[in-house]
Order: structure tokens, then sequence, then C-alpha cells
């Protein structure tokens, strides 16, 4: 867009074009985007030739809809249309009809380094692959961003060289499931397919992945989201153990505690297996590596018993940090289709507030049990609270606040703990780093 003239505007009465980049995961996501999109079309009854485009998942869901039954966004990009955007720009002032929604088997924008708005400056996002193979009963990710593909590994770490030079001290490298990353030099093809085209040593899996980037330096913290307990390997979490700045922190969501409702989520791992991966976390890298979850509370046909697996799961596992949702039925998925949402609506919210209750108590307790010990922590900037305090995180993904003094956002500092809450840990720093 750059090369072809436009700039970013900070405000969106004053833009040409405003792209709104959407969800479409639960149903919440797409109302909050129609609320933008009924804002947005406000400002165009006073200026008519203001185009207004939807991005992302929801335009691949909804692909015409907006536009054509609803008329009310003027272009339409899917999740692969970006490189398009110029194009659908002029298409749309030339008054023709403008919708991208084709997915690639292929695309996976190596070659684009993001302009990052809104930036801290310290800690960035890197995606290192597009799309998901998996088929969760409840999900729609499979149909809105389409078939996994893995980023080449070249570019990656370029990208994170890149972040480090302009001050970075952070990336999380960000994919639906990191662990089944594999690039081969013969992209079309994945597993075994790979290794006999291209022999072993072409291929490059997110463990290997993971080292390179590891070794961009050593004071570039390196974090990943997410893991999927059926993919997560022993070898990654050697890698974790092996280098000090892959931080101690696995985001492994379980969805539900319960077996049978694992199997009907379709996520292909029962509870045991779930718990035996937690125990490996554990053995490999120790108490201090942080654990969070997704929780999802009345997944079809949950029953009571079953959703105090789910507590009772958590109780075992002891999370740092959850994120927890009541199911919403997505159309088009395989639970849609095949499943009764039976669980009715005021059911799913006290379960979900049970979970989070749970959630909030072991947060608390996991935070206590920080307290007299030391962290090192990078700064991130001032705290949401006050700004004569700083916050950062430590490496087992754990927000610390303590007072400003003299030191600066992107700098490391040695943290003692001294109090918290379920959210934070309080502190003041002993020694910079
Ligand atoms: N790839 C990640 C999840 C991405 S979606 C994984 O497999 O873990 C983020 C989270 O949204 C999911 O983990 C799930 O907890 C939640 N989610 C997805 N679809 C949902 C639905 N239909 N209703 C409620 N929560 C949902
Ligand atoms: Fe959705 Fe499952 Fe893929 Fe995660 S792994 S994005 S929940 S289909």
């Amino acid at each position: 867009m750059q090369e072809q003239g436009f700039d970013l505007t900070a405000s969106h009465e004053q833009a040409d074009v405003i792209f709104i980049n959407t969800c479409a995961i639960r149903d919440k996501a797409e109302q909050t985007i129609r609320k933008r999109l009924a804002q947005f079309n406000q400002v165009k009854n006073n200026k008519p030739g203001l185009i207004i485009g939807v991005l992302g998942c929801m335009a691949e869901r909804l692909k015409t809809q907006l536009l054509e039954e609803e008329k009310i966004v003027d272009l339409v990009a899917g999740p692969d249309a970006y490189r398009d955007l110029p194009q659908l720009v002029q298409e749309v002032d030339e008054g023709h009809r403008a919708v991208n929604t084709f997915l690639s088997r292929e695309e996976t924008y190596a070659d684009i380094s993001p302009v990052r708005v809104h930036t801290n400056g310290v800690t960035a996002f890197i995606s290192i692959m597009r799309g998901c193979d998996n088929m969760c009963s409840f999900c729609v990710v499979p149909f809105t961003r389409g078939r996994e593909r893995s980023r080449d590994p070249h570019s990656i770490v370029k990208e994170a060289h890149v972040l480090f030079q302009q001050g970075y001290r952070e990336v999380t490298l960000l994919g639906q499931n990191v662990d089944s990353y594999q690039w081969s030099p013969n992209t079309t093809l994945k597993g075994k397919a790979a290794i006999e085209k291209s022999g072993t040593t072409d291929i490059v899996n997110f463990a290997q992945l993971l080292s390179q980037v590891a070794q961009v330096h050593p004071d570039l913290r390196v974090r990943f989201s997410t893991s999927h307990p059926k993919d997560i390997t022993d070898e990654v979490l050697y890698t974790m153990k092996a280098y000090d700045n892959i931080c101690k922190y696995i985001h492994l969501p379980a969805q539900s505690g319960n077996t049978r409702i694992l199997q009907h989520m379709n996520r292909t791992y029962d509870r045991n297996w779930y718990l035996q991966k937690i125990l490996a976390i554990r053995h490999i890298l120790g108490e201090g590596c942080g654990i969070s979850s997704d929780m999802i509370a009345g997944f079809c046909s949950e029953t009571e018993e079953e959703h105090q697996d789910t507590l009772s799961l958590m109780d075992v596992v002891q999370y740092d940090f959850a994120y927890m949702f009541y199911y919403s039925e997505r159309p088009g998925t395989l639970a849609a289709r095949r499943y009764e949402d039976d669980v009715p609506l005021a059911v799913k919210k006290r379960r979900l507030a049970e979970i989070i209750a749970k959630q909030r108590v072991h947060s608390l307790v996991q935070n206590k049990k920080n307290i007299g010990q030391q962290f090192q922590v990078l700064i991130e900037g001032p705290s949401k609270r006050s700004d004569e305090y700083l916050q950062g995180r430590n490496s087992a993904n754990k927000v610390v606040i303590f007072p400003k003094k003299h030191y600066q956002k992107g700098q490391y500092v040695n943290v003692r703990i001294t109090d918290c809450t379920a959210a934070t840990l309080l502190g003041r720093v002993i020694s910079c780093v």
C-alpha cells in the first residue's frame, strides 16, 4: 500500500481507506466487528468516497455477504489475499466488485516484513506458519485460514535479526500449531513424503527453528505460541532447556479435562495423554516453567460430571494462566453440522464462571509462590496504572511491576518479588543484567 502512495493516519475520520482486520473464532468477535463497521459507515455517510475494507477471517467466512447482501463494506480480502490489496482498492475506485477470498496452499508472506504500528519497540510477533490442518470440531480456523503451511526459516531468522538490530529484545513465534512446523525445500510435501524427496538434512522442524532463532543473539528472548498437546515433542522441551534466551513458558490448550468431550472435540488426545505432556514439561524444564491453557465450557452434550473433570484437570495442573470461553457454535464446523448445541446458555455461563473462579485461585497461589524469588525481567514500558512504575515479564511470562527509578524499556533487570495479585507480581529491582 505504501508503494502505491498510501500512508497511515491516526484517525479514521481522516482516512480515505479503512481496513478492518477481523477474527471469526467466536460469535462475540464478529459482533464486535459489526459494531465497528456500523461506526465507519456513519463516517462514510458524510464522506461518500471512503473505502471500507474487511480483511481476515470474518471476510473469508462470509465471502461476499458483507459486500453484496448487507452492503456495509466496499472490499473483501481473505487472509491469503493481502498482496492483492492495492489492486482491490483500485477496483473499488473503478466501480468494480472487489473481493478476493482465494485460499492459497503456498502463501506465507515470507518476503514481507510487517510494518509494526502501535509497537512498544521491545517485543514483536513473528508469524512462522499459516493455516491449520487439524479439524477440531468446534473450530472455524481451518475454514477461514486454509491449509497449514510453514514459512521459510531463513526469512524468519532474518526478520528476527532485523528486529534485534532495531532494538527489539523479544520475539514470539506464532502459529496455530507450532509443533507441526516443518519446512522443506519441497514445500508441497509434508512428513514422510518430504523426507523421501528432500532427505532429512534439508528439513527444518520446530525444535530446529527454535534453536536457529535463539542463536540470533543471546539478548533476544524467544517465545512461541500455540503448542498442541498431540504434537509437542521432548525435542522441543530439550531445545528450550538448552538456551537461556528461550523463555520457559508453554501455552498448551487443553480445552477440556474429560476424555469423551476431547474425543467429541476431535482433539486427538485424551486426559491421560495431556497429563503425561504436563509431566514431561515439569520433568525436563522444572517447576519454574509457566504453563497456561485455553478452556471451553459447555461444549455440545457436556454433562455436569464432564465439566467437573475440567475443574479437576485444572486442580492437577495448577495453570499459571488461562483463556476461558463458553462454547460458541460456528457455522460450517463439524460440531455445527453433526452435534446439537444443547447446553443452555445459562449453564454454559455458570460453568465458565466456575472455571474462571478456579483459575483466579490458582493464579494467585502460583504467584504467591514467587514472593521472595528473584527474576530476570525484560522491561516493556510504563505499567498500565502508573507512570511511576514500569512493567515487563519474567521468563515464565508473568507480568512484573516495579518502581521506575532510572530504568528504561528494553533493559533487562533482576527483580526481587515482594508482593502479588492474581494477575501480577510486584517487586523491586536488585540489579541490572
Ligand atoms: N490453535 C490453537 C487455538 C486457536 S483458537 C489451539 O489449537 O489450541 C483460540 C482458542 O479459542 C481455542 O483454543 C479455543 O479454546 C477457543 N475457541 C475456538 N473455537 C471456539 C468456539 N467455537 N467456541 C468457543 N471457544 C472457541
Ligand atoms: Fe482450531 Fe484445532 Fe487448529 Fe487450533 S488446532 S486452530 S483449535 S482446528
